[in-house]
């Protein structure tokens, strides 16, 4: 069983602690196989052969590469995104019990399995926003604290005989995890302000604010016999912004489509951000492609239409296997499985934007690269899930496919992928870039 991409796979997640820092490694692969970055306030001057990225609010990114023919034809772009459920830290959240205990008060982004975050090592990854001359441009900076900082502990069975027949967790109450013991002469106000100020080598008073989110320390690994499945976080979407980068960063042989990798942020609370598959970035990166390619006198907007209409949109984000222990939960004729090869989604409410001409379409590409392909549909009676692929098009006259690879656990701390399906779908997405 092919298994390399699973593993590449699991060291990026292992690197990209929080969504900021998934941007950033994405950046750190671009910057390595010579992309350029262009900023957003900056014009955009692009060389037909060269390669480019743009990051929008440190958590989504465009990466294209021109490398055609002098007149590009079309777009062939894959939309993924960047964010997955998890604990946000509010602000000033240092909770003090008993006086003993200083816990952090959080609240959930998207929809995470609760019940997967209790009982093991945890620490925190976001972004700080440090004081400059300039107002409004404050310094940016990473921060991961790598060590498990934090725990939220189960509390004993004896003390809660619902546990395991279906106890509510309450969002308020059960998720503030345990940050330590406090000293003496502790002062609450500003703790973890403090903690982030040493972090970073600043004065306290030049810490303006922060995004900081809990994750996983534990590292992703291979499991199963013959290490069929592999166990990490974040799965669901960062396999498929991998797979994403990984093929535009292969393919460098001049084309007439321009090829674009584009992730965007807050698919999980709904993308209607500025960095969200709902935003603008992707047609207005799309129009300032185009129009710093022609020259004034040839550049019109029909001619961008003419372009759009010949692209494509590949939206890819994760799908569900079969689960041997609830094979009820699957539609009674389309049921994916793990190691099968990528999954075409549909759905008749139109929650995924593949129709028979666009699955048709993927599916000629699997077929050519040679890898199998599979079928996602919901049971009639069950509602599912939606992803950024609907939102993308909705401003933007593309056809498009809603796939994935087919996972289990979604959501869960810790997702389980099919080792396999990271090469095949690597090998679908590079023959896209190629065609
Ligand atoms: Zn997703």
């Amino acid at each position: 069983m092919a298994k390399k991409k699973a593993a590449e796979l699991i060291d990026f997640i292992d690197n990209s602690p929080s969504v900021y820092h998934a941007i950033d490694t994405v950046i750190a692969l671009l910057k390595d196989a010579g992309f350029t970055e262009l900023k957003a306030a900056d014009s955009f001057i692009l060389n037909p052969s060269g390669a480019y990225f743009t990051v929008n609010n440190g958590s989504s990114i465009i990466a294209w590469r021109m490398q055609s023919t002098v007149s590009p034809e079309c777009f062939h772009i894959i939309g993924t995104h960047s964010d997955s459920p998890c604990l946000r830290i509010k602000p000033k959240p240092e909770v003090l019990v008993h006086d003993y205990f200083l816990q952090l008060n959080t609240e959930v982004y998207g929809a995470p399995i609760l019940s997967t975050w209790f009982d093991r090592p945890l620490s925190l990854a976001g972004r700080v926003v440090i004081k400059t001359n300039n107002i409004f441009q404050p310094e940016i900076r990473l921060v991961a604290f790598e060590d498990p900082i934090l725990i939220l502990p189960n509390v004993a069975i004896h003390m809660n005989r619902d546990i395991n027949d279906g106890y509510t967790i309450n969002r308020q109450k059960d998720l503030l995890p345990i940050l330590s013991i406090i000293e003496k002469d502790f002062q609450k106000n500003d703790y973890l302000l403090r903690l982030l100020a040493e972090k970073v080598h600043r004065a306290t008073d030049s810490i303006l604010d922060f995004d900081l989110y809990m994750y996983d320390v534990q590292k992703g690994n291979f499991c199963g016999l013959n290490n069929e499945f592999f166990s990490v976080g974040k799965i669901d979407n960062l396999g498929m912004v991998y797979a994403s980068i990984d093929a535009l960063i292969a393919e460098k042989a001049p084309s007439n489509a321009i090829r674009v990798a584009c992730i965007f942020d807050n698919e999980e609370v709904g993308s209607a951000t500025r960095q969200g598959a709902g935003s603008p970035f992707l047609a207005d990166t799309l129009k300032r492609i185009y129009f710093s390619q022609i020259s004034e006198k040839t550049q019109k907007f029909d001619l961008f239409q003419q372009m759009l209409a010949r692209s494509f949109c590949i939206s890819a984000d994760q799908t569900h296997s079969l689960h041997p222990n609830y094979p009820e939960k699957n539609d009674i004729t389309n049921v994916p499985l793990m190691n099968k090869g990528p999954v075409i989604k549909m759905a008749a409410s139109m929650s995924y934007t593949s129709d028979g001409v666009s699955a048709g379409v993927f599916k000629h590409l699997c077929q050519k690269a040679n890898v199998p392909y599979q079928y996602f549909v919901n049971r009639s009676d069950m509602r599912g899930g939606s992803t950024i692929g609907p939102i993308t098009v909705k401003n933007l006259n593309i056809p498009s496919v809603d796939i994935g690879n087919a996972i289990w656990s979604m959501h869960s701390i810790r997702e389980l992928g099919g080792s396999a399906d990271q090469d095949y779908i690597t090998r679908v997405f590079q023959q896209y870039y190629k065609e």
